[in-house]
């Protein structure tokens, strides 16, 4: 039932001059007798029409600011993701940023491990930093499927309250932390490339690009625990194994309707073109806008070939139909860190050096002279691509013999 209390007009003040009912995004106010008057089923209590009133004859009640007891959280915990019972190296990379954020918060860094026969893996991670591993092992979670993870994952957060969940910024972390944190009703930062923590109201600060990459966000969760967050990979440095390093597995089980999903895995089919991950190359070529054709592609595949690297591509190319969106590079796409790096016919816009621009080596082939892709390039070469790349492929060819 709507708080008839929490928002009303004063009639005694309320001039009948209409602002309030021009301003109330959601057509919540209407004049009777030259007074406004509110609906409250349709009234949202923004508070557009408290800040509008010239006659201060809107009154909105305060929301009570309950202090809530977030003491009982702790521990940093990062969701170890799995696949063909294989870590992702992105697990390495959150240990390698939770380890950091544990030690600044005097807490233990523990992984969550769901899968299918995949205790063996336990020690791996705690090489990589963990403290304590908590294991779920059940055929059931052989491959991920959203339904079963979730309900494990929101158990576990429920039970042991961590203060802090990473989790990778992949398909299947998108898709699961969104989902815990609806059940669990917590806030969560997607996409982060920069995590820190205030010590002293012992917050996550989250970092992120937002408006279209124009500016750096700096996110916080101060009303909800625990606080989450998924991270870019390749955005962190993973942490180093130390085989001597010694840690707790703490395993759990759960009652078998827990694993219940209303979809049913019938395959997992590889897409075929992305046999080598660009997420995970050494060596990406990428080819952009300017290469024209889908045909045109095949030049920038054989330099790929010619190196042993991947192909990577712009969201013009990929909008364009020449290559599947899984070799997207840049904001929207893969952020990527490879060794070597070559661009060519990509101009450089600010969302695709997001993706790209930590790589060690940048090698940009562009004929405009001007193109931001130089901002960032450690080679550049200004001149045609048609003419550049069958080049440096033949060399490639000649000098590696692939
Ligand atoms: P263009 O900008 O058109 O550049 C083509 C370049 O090719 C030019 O510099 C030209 O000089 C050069 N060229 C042409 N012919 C030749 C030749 N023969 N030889 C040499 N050089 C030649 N983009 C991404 O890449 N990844 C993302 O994830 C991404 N996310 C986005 C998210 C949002 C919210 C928005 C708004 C945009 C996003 N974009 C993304 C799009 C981005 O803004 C650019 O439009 C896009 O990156 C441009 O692609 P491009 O460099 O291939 O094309």
């Amino acid at each position: 039932m709507a708080d008839t209390d929490a928002i009303r007009v004063l009639n005694d003040k309320c001039t009948g001059c209409t602002l309030c009912l021009k301003l109330c995004p959601f057509g919540a106010i209407a004049m009777e007798e030259n007074k406004a008057v509110i609906d409250l089923t349709k009234c949202t209590m923004c508070g557009a029409c408290v800040e509008a009133c010239k006659f201060e004859a809107i009154v909105m009640r305060k929301k009570e600011e309950k202090k809530v007891d977030f003491s009982q959280h702790k521990d940093v915990w990062v969701f170890a993701e799995q696949k063909k019972s294989q870590v992702q190296s992105i697990s390495f990379e959150l240990l390698g940023k939770g380890r950091e954020l544990a030690d600044k918060l005097g807490v233990d860094l523990c992984a969550v491990l769901l899968g299918d026969k995949i205790e063996g893996k336990c020690e791996e991670l705690i090489a990589r930093g963990a403290d304590k591993v908590y294991l779920v092992d059940s055929p059931k979670l052989h491959a991920y499927q959203d339904e079963p993870y979730t309900k494990v994952l929101v158990e576990l957060v429920t039970k042991y309250k961590p203060e802090v969940v990473l989790c990778g910024a992949t398909v299947i972390g998108r898709s699961l932390i969104s989902r815990v944190a609806v059940k669990i009703r917590a806030g969560l930062t997607a996409d982060c490339t920069g995590l820190d923590i205030d010590l002293d109201e012992r917050l996550l600060l989250q970092t992120r690009p937002a408006f279209g990459g124009n500016i750096m966000a700096t996110i916080i969760s101060p009303n909800t625990r625990p606080q989450m967050a998924t991270v870019r990979h390749k955005v962190m440095t993973e942490a180093e194994p130390d085989g001597k390093r010694k840690g707790e597995i703490i395993k759990e089980e759960f009652p078998e309707d827990i694993y219940t999903s209303r979809s049913t895995l019938i395959d997992i089919v590889e897409e075929i073109e992305s046999t080598i991950n660009i997420a995970e190359a050494d060596v990406i070529v990428s080819g952009g806008r300017g290469l024209g054709t889908k045909e045109n592609f095949d030049i920038i595949r054989e330099l790929a070939l010619s190196l042993g690297g991947a192909v990577g591509a712009s969201r013009s190319a990929v909008d364009a139909d020449w290559i599947p969106y899984s070799h997207q590079v840049g904001q929207t796409g893969k952020t990527v860190c490879p060794k070597l790096y070559i661009a060519c016919g990509i101009s450089g816009q600010i969302q695709h050096l997001i993706g790209m621009k930590s790589s060690d080596v940048i090698v940009a082939i562009n004929k405009d002279p001007e193109a931001p892709i130089f901002g960032v390039a450690t080679y550049g070469i200004v001149d045609d691509l048609f003419k550049v790349v069958p080049k440096l492929t033949q060399h490639f060819k000649d000098i590696l013999g692939k």
